[in-house]
């Protein structure tokens, strides 16, 4: 290997990313790894720690720009030179689309759980945006309230089979949740949500409607959609050969629906250091573990098998504590 190889972010795909080459110089923004499925436990009173796992940068500082042509990533307080560049700079949501955006509540940092958990403490009608794996994991946390999801779709967990969407259906509405389909959200006051054919009281309205990549990326000089970088299969960025993006953060030319999961965010970014390494490896999208977490109420599939209780609850709990280690390794 010639060069010095940088990754910007590390979360899941970067530190996957370091772990294959811990001579490449790994930047992020935060002093802690955000374990992102642990945001959910914080809003039922976990502490904040909970989901913040130590994990060493060798710079911690802000990703502001990056010139492509001179090869340099420009962060808030330096500048950093590279021969090989691999971004995994995560997701953002992006609800400022809707009207009265003000009034959402994103889940995105420890920040937002924070807030939102104080909010729950005064608000009685929650209205959720989206009933996607995030959206029906939030209202799993919620007690004694009045909860509606609006999902625009006519079935929950798009994407997957039907037996996720049966199952997650038959827990929420055990739990008094109301779901409503075929419904898209118009606009958000302060006190309601109005969709094209009615409008649903809500003290807290929270925004799970889908990810985007990293909004820095949007405003990069390099070929993106939806924010994450096009790559072709080996990962490489379209327009520079010595880039590579992996993650929340890529978007695979001619492959459609990769989740954006952790397991994604791991293979990825492994492939995109051996690449940048000098390999051509083509990375393949298996997720092949998908768990949800709904209360106390665990299914999904293994290999396409499908689980539920306690096996899918270990199994969850390992994965996750297992992407906590590697962090902790760097
Ligand atoms: C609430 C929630 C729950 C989830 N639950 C699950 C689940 O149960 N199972 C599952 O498989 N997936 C889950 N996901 C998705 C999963 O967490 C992501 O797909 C995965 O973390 C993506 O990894 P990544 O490395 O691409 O991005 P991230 O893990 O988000 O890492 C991005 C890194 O980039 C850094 N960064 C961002 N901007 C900058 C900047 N400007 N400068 C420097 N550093 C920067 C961040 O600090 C972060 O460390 C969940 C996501 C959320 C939001």
């Amino acid at each position: 290997m010639k060069g010095k190889i940088v990754i910007l972010g590390g979360g899941i795909a970067g530190i996957s990313a370091k772990l294959i080459n811990k001579n490449a110089l790994l930047i992020d923004k935060s002093k802690y790894m955000i374990m992102a499925p642990r945001l959910i436990d914080i809003l039922s009173g976990y502490p904040e720690e909970h989901a913040m796992i130590n994990r060493n940068a060798d710079i911690i500082d802000n990703v502001k720009n990056i010139d492509f042509k001179n090869k340099s990533v420009i962060l808030d307080n330096n500048t950093v030179n590279y021969e090989k560049l691999i971004i995994a700079l995560g997701a953002s949501q992006n609800y400022s689309f809707i009207n009265g955006s003000q009034y959402i509540y994103g889940l995105s940092s420890i920040e937002d759980a924070i807030k939102i958990r104080e909010k729950f403490k005064t608000s009685d009608n929650i209205v959720i945006i989206g009933g996607g794996y995030l959206g029906i994991e939030i209202a799993g946390t919620i007690k004694n309230k009045n909860i509606t999801i609006i999902e625009r779709d006519k079935r929950l967990l798009t994407g997957l089979p039907d037996n996720f969407h049966i199952c997650a259906e038959k827990i929420l509405k055990k739990n008094n949740v109301k779901i409503i389909y075929n419904s898209s959200v118009k606009s958000v006051a302060k006190d309601k949500v109005i969709t094209s054919d009615k409008e649903y009281e809500s003290d807290l309205t929270l925004f799970a409607g889908g990810l985007t990549g990293n909004r820095i990326i949007g405003n990069l000089n390099i070929t993106n959609k939806n924010s994450k970088i096009v790559v072709d299969k080996y990962l490489r960025s379209l327009d520079y050969p010595d880039v590579y993006a992996c993650g929340d953060s890529m978007s695979v030319e001619n492959y459609h629906n990769i989740p954006m999961s952790a397991i994604i965010a791991r293979s990825s970014g492994i492939t995109a250091m051996y690449n940048a390494m000098g390999n051509m490896k083509e990375f393949r999208a298996n997720n092949y573990v998908n768990i949800v977490e709904i209360g106390n109420n665990y299914f999904g599939s293994v290999n396409n098998s499908f689980i539920k209780g306690n096996v899918a609850k270990f199994i969850k709990k390992v994965a996750i504590a297992l992407s906590a280690n590697y962090a902790r390794s760097i």
